[in-house]
């Protein structure tokens, strides 16, 4: 990488967090690595959390079930999104485990041979997403499903509203959950409901697996004491001196109100760092910085308080900026500015204490990735 601009991936950070959010929760652990880790590179996430505990690794796709597998791992992986049903023979041949989600698709999977396949049929408890809403249409798949010869591995249903400090709708939904399990009667190997909130607020006697994504990140609104995992960093160009009435960037959207100081960072909204972040503020050498003028497709422009050498590193969130508050600024969520940040930046590991090598996959296509 010659490029200034990284995001730092802390794999101590991730591994200490999958121990501490099952040690609360106390069940099998499904780690989420769905959207390539949330950003963070699933090789590495799937080597730590499977270091510290992890019993299997969900996905959402068979693309990227198939990703982990030709990365090595043999273990287990169950895709919680929707796969084709004319993909199950896949399916069945790399071992992955697969969400049953709707009539059709039973169908559509039973009308081939389906011996063996793995399944966990997907309950809709009120999100309206995939599954199935009600215990008759539920049980048709299961005995359809069962008489086909696939395996009967797993049972589960998503939480919708389990960032909500009232939790009267999660408790709706683990009533359906577990009315649905029950009619089912049936000894189910992963019975899973809780997403990384829900792990760590929500007790319940009807599930034997939580499944946690955000949370392995460090991020969470119930605990506080999760190990933040990722920071996102760039270094400064140049600066310079701008006149007072000097304008900043395109559509001279910032004009100098005085004399001021600019720098110039290497990062842009191709880098997944968007155009609404025009206004909010990134950390230079103890100052915060407010990036003026619009952001460009490769670089963008702070001001600070006093001058720096070129080559000095800025923070866009890490220690000092909160990647949540930056979310709340931006009016989104945590989840979507990590899986924004595009391929171009390259990920830093830290693992077992050390810098472990660094991972951009299309400077590796080109041969272009500095040592592992
Ligand atoms: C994304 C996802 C998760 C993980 O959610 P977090 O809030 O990141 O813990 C769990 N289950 C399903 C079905 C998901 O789609």
């Amino acid at each position: 990488m010659y490029r200034n601009t990284w995001m730092e991936v802390n794999l101590d950070a991730i591994a200490e967090n999958v121990r501490s959010t099952k040690d609360i929760c106390g069940k099998k652990y499904i780690a989420v690595l769905k959207a390539d880790a949330y950003g963070c590179g699933d090789q590495q996430v799937a080597n730590a959390v499977l270091e510290a505990g992890a019993d299997m690794l969900a996905v959402s796709s068979l693309d990227e079930a198939l990703m982990l597998r030709n990365e090595g791992y043999d273990g287990k992986i169950l895709i919680l999104g929707a796969v084709d049903a004319q993909d199950a023979s896949i399916l069945i041949q790399h071992h992955i485990s697969t969400a049953a989600y709707s009539k059709e698709w039973v169908d559509a999977v039973t009308a081939q041979n389906c011996q063996d396949l793995q399944v966990h049929l997907a309950v809709d408890t009120g999100m309206n997403r995939i599954g199935f809403k009600d215990i008759s249409s539920l049980q048709k798949a299961f005995d359809q499903l069962k008489k086909a010869g696939c395996r009967m591995e797993g049972i589960f249903t998503h939480f919708f509203c389990s960032d909500q400090l009232d939790h009267k709708i999660t408790d709706q939904q683990y009533q359906k959950f577990a009315a649905a399990v029950k009619a089912l009667q049936y000894p189910f190997e992963w019975i899973h409901c809780d997403n990384s909130d829900a792990t760590i607020f929500f007790k319940d006697d009807i599930s034997n697996a939580c499944r946690v994504g955000i949370s392995l990140y460090g991020i969470s609104p119930y605990k506080k004491d999760l190990k933040k995992a990722i920071s996102l960093h760039t270094c400064i160009s140049m600066t310079k001196h701008v006149a007072k009435g000097e304008t900043i960037g395109y559509g001279a959207t910032y004009t100098a109100d005085s004399d001021q100081i600019i720098a110039t960072m290497p990062i842009g909204y191709a880098d997944g760092f968007i155009r609404a972040n025009q206004g909010r503020k990134v950390y230079v050498d103890g100052q915060m910085a407010e990036i003026v003028g619009r952001i460009c497709m490769d670089q963008c422009m702070v001001r600070l308080d006093h001058d720096v050498a070129p080559g000095t590193e800025a923070e866009v969130f890490g220690d000092h900026i909160d990647l949540e508050e930056m979310a709340n600024e931006l009016k989104t969520i945590s989840y979507e500015i990590i899986c924004l940040i595009s391929g171009r930046v390259t990920r830093k590991y830290i693992w077992h204490g050390c810098e472990y090598g660094e991972d951009n996959p299309r400077l590796s296509r080109s041969g272009l990735n500095q040592a592992e």
